[in-house]
């Protein structure tokens, strides 16, 4: 079983959002062509290999407006060897096309309250044929639209509230965010990662449009490429060597914080396996 985190040449977003640096960038028709040849290659390669593997897509822009990333969801959904296949999205697309996928098929999706009209939001949301969790960025200017939002999803829906870069949170701010998404403790401060035993190396990879690989997106070390299945011989148990892990596609496949257990079923899209029963006390 290998879990595998993707991110080919795509850097441009439809989105402007002011925390994001690759808002409103547009990729050339070159790099266009080049994002959707190695993903194509990429897919192709999963589907041939007689292991079971899981794929989230990690794109720094938006994938799902791109035809290839549509494709390459319903595809892989329905390949016998795919045990989950999601992406990380803003959901600007339309959503008819998931009929296609497979239960296979999930959706992480984030709400960015300043480029979206909230309903329209919404009633995506609700129009999802697949399983998905929904999220936002724990700005405080973004806290009244959280709280609507949990209110009008409903019950079985996961929002999770990330924490935002740089921001340290007060006990009393911490724990309004907390009230909409209970495991908010996990996001509020980076864990200490160094030497602990971490996932990536070993059963979970990073994969760059290249094939490179490396063990997960925050440590540049090339560990082989998937092409050639030089980075076979590279997977072992090896501990952290980075100070601290604050992404949640990272620090979820760091062992101590038990997270596995937490997200059982639903690590990639980020849907706890508990939820909506899941402990409030969080963190
Ligand atoms: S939707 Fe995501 S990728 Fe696009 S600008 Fe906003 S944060 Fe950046
Ligand atoms: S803890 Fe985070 S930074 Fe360290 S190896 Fe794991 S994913 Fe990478």
């Amino acid at each position: 079983m290998l879990t595998i985190l993707y991110r080919g040449p795509l850097a441009s977003c439809d989105y402007d959002c002011g925390y994001c640096p690759f808002a409103k960038r547009r990729d050339t028709p070159e790099q266009l062509r080049a994002d959707r040849a190695a993903l194509e290659r990429f897919t192709s390669w999963v589907m041939a290999q007689d292991t079971e593997i899981s794929v989230l897509f990690t794109p720094w822009g938006e994938g799902l407006v791109r035809s290839w990333y549509r494709e390459a969801l319903v595809r892989l959904s329905w390949s016998g060897n795919v045990r989950r296949v999601a992406i990380q999205t803003n959901l600007s697309c339309r959503t008819g096309w998931l009929a296609d996928a497979s239960d296979r098929a999930a959706l992480w999706v984030t709400y960015h309250p300043t480029q979206v009209p909230y309903e329209r939001f919404l009633a995506r949301v609700r129009s999802l044929p697949v399983r998905h969790s929904v999220g936002i960025v724990g700005d405080p200017a973004h806290l009244a639209h959280a709280r609507r939002l949990r209110d009008d999803l409903p019950a079985e829906t996961y929002l999770w509230v990330n924490a935002q870069e740089g921001r340290i949170y007060s006990d009393a701010e911490a724990a309004e965010w907390t009230a909409i998404d209970p495991l908010f403790g996990y996001s509020r401060l980076p864990h200490r990662s160094a030497g602990l035993p971490c996932r990536t190396g070993e059963t979970v990879i990073s994969v760059d449009g290249d094939g490179e690989v490396r063990r997960c997106h925050f440590i540049p070390r090339v560990l082989g490429n998937l092409y050639d299945g030089s980075y076979r011989r590279s997977l072992r148990p090896r501990p952290c060597p980075a100070a601290a892990c604050d992404c949640h596609i990272g620090y979820v496949h760091l062992e101590p914080l038990g997270l596995y257990d937490v997200f059982a079923g639903g690590v990639l899209e980020r849907v706890p396996a508990a939820w909506p029963q899941v402990s409030r006390s969080g963190r």
